[in-house]
């Protein structure tokens, strides 16, 4: 059956919020890719995600080159529901891709010289069946690659017409000044960063969001719901499955002790008419420098919950400090 977009699509949020001083809006809730869309998960769960998601004002999907599993699925099964589903609503959306991460084999396939970053960018653009992307991000820092070369190589893909803006995901603050000097002197739009953020991992705010605020750039958060722990999914004493397998919990088990900070965070959330994800997703966003929080979903219903995260009432400060409490434990 063809896709027609809900016409309400607009009504989900109050208002799309500005990228730093640039012209370029995100919705406060974006969409990644990386976990439920690769060739393990059936065409039609994917489908019905990235519709549902546009349908509630999702403009933004986020990707990778390596996003799967296998490295590169996400972007070919996204291609093929684009030139499906989304191509008539190509200026409606902002798709973003990456490269910085181990792609495909030898010395070229990996971190962020000119070489990987510009063949990766064509690589992306052929697998989604698109013109350009919005954004493109150098997906890490890279120790040995000049940041020069790195932000050159961005703005050769912005000159080319391959990208409209550019972005970097992971970058100190210092690098990030660094790597925005290279760009002003060199006129490329380098408007984002991509940093990991939640109520349990706060880097960012040592530093990272100072230089961004200095540089009129804005961030979009990742992993804002710490894979889902910081859900209403692991209250209870099942595994954190997914957590556990990917990142936000390194390999260990939630401890019993972390799972009662949950559910003061939980309490929290819910004398403030919230559930426990949409608070997380409030708070990532209750500072202007963070234009957007860039969730993860294997579930529909799980993005209707989301959206709807920045109608809880704003953070008192006891509020706020219960939540440093918790998140400190
Ligand atoms: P989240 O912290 O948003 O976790 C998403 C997961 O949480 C979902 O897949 C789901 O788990 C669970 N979840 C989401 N909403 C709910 C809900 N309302 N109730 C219960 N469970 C819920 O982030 P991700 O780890 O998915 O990462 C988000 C995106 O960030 C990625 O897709 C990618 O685009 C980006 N990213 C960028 C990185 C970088 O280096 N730049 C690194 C990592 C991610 P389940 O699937 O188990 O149901």
């Amino acid at each position: 059956r063809p896709y027609a977009a809900a016409d309400d699509r607009y009504e989900s949020f109050d208002r799309y919020r500005q990228v730093g001083s640039s012209g370029l809006f995100l919705p406060p809730i974006s969409l990644g890719l990386w976990w439920n869309f690769g060739d393990n998960i059936p065409m039609d769960n994917q489908r019905a995600l990235l519709r549902h998601a546009f349908d509630r004002g999702i403009t933004h999907f986020d990707l990778a080159n390596n996003y799967g599993p296998p490295y590169g699925s996400a972007e070919k099964n996204f291609g093929r529901i684009y030139r499906e589903d989304f191509a008539p609503y190509r200026n409606e959306l902002i798709i973003s891709s990456k490269a910085g991460y181990d792609m495909w084999r030898g010395p070229y396939g990996d971190w962020a010289s000119r070489k990987y970053l510009i063949a990766s960018a064509e690589a992306s653009l052929t697998s989604m069946n698109l013109d350009y992307v919005d954004i493109f991000y150098s997906h890490r820092p890279d120790k040995v690659t000049p940041i020069a070369e790195t932000i050159g190589a961005l703005d050769t893909l912005v000159k080319q017409g391959k990208a409209l803006y550019v972005g970097i995901s992971s970058y100190s603050a210092d690098e990030t000044l660094e790597a925005k000097k290279v760009a002003d002197q060199l006129g490329t739009p380098l408007v984002i960063h991509q940093p990991s953020y939640s109520i349990i991992n706060r880097w960012i705010e040592d530093g990272l969001t100072d230089a961004l605020t200095t540089s009129g750039m804005g961030a979009i958060a990742f992993v804002p719901l710490a894979q889902g722990v910081l859900t209403n999914k692991y209250l209870g004493d099942g595994d954190a499955e997914r957590a556990q397998q990917r990142g936000s919990l390194g390999g260990k088990r939630l401890t019993d002790e972390a799972r009662e900070h949950l559910r003061i965070l939980e309490r929290v959330a819910s004398d403030r008419g919230q559930t426990l994800a949409q608070m997380a997703l409030q708070w990532v966003l209750r500072e202007d420098v963070v234009t957007s929080a860039l969730i993860g979903a294997s579930r529909p219903e799980q993005i209707d919950e989301n959206v709807k995260a920045l109608e809880g009432p704003a953070f008192s400060a006891d509020e706020l400090n219960t939540i440093d409490e918790a998140a400190a434990g």
